[in-house]
């Protein structure tokens, strides 16, 4: 797979074998392909993690976030020398869904350095919330897996409706 801010769009589903990975976005986007599994999201967010900038932590993340339509967007952390301005591969994936114009997103998957899954932090747990994202994958490299939704890791989340008041969905405008 090359590494592209979009990636992940390898299924098993065989029904067409031999279609290019264009034509099956292109079926998602009609919603009728299968969409990419969660095995599928990890291994995604695994290629990701080797673009991950960490020259001072070492500690490489990789992610990607399913949108509602089912396309996949892949991001990994990014650091610098001033350490709060780093950011978190979570976060770097989502913006890149929500900047390519998606902003209702499923799933987000992480894979990060380490013997044991790292769970997200807390201010990329409330990015996820912002974009409605439901199911939380973390993984290993190695392949140690855990799931949670976003409501077990954030319980009671900010969300746009309470600032927003009545106007529910206000944040999509
Ligand atoms: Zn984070």
């Amino acid at each position: 797979m090359r590494p592209s801010t979009r990636s992940g769009h390898s299924t098993r589903s065989g029904r067409r074998p031999r279609a290019s990975r264009r034509s099956r976005r292109v079926e998602w986007e009609r919603g009728t392909a299968k969409r990419p599994s969660d095995r599928e999201l990890i291994e995604a967010a695994k290629r990701a993690r080797l673009k991950a900038y960490a020259p001072y932590s070492k500690f490489r993340v990789g992610a990607a976030v399913l949108t509602a339509d089912g396309q996949v967007f892949t991001g990994a952390n990014v650091e610098n020398v001033s350490y709060p301005v780093s950011l978190c591969a979570e976060r770097v994936a989502i913006h890149q869904a929500v900047a390519a114009g998606h902003r209702d997103l499923r799933t987000v998957a992480v894979v990060a350095d380490g013997k044991e899954p790292a769970m997200p932090c807390g201010a990329c747990r409330q990015v996820m919330a912002e974009f409605g994202v439901r199911k939380v994958i973390v993984a290993t490299p190695n392949g140690r897996t855990r799931v949670r939704s976003l409501r077990q890791l954030l319980a009671e989340p900010f969300l746009p409706e309470r600032l927003l008041g009545k106007a529910k969905g206000g944040r999509r405008s």
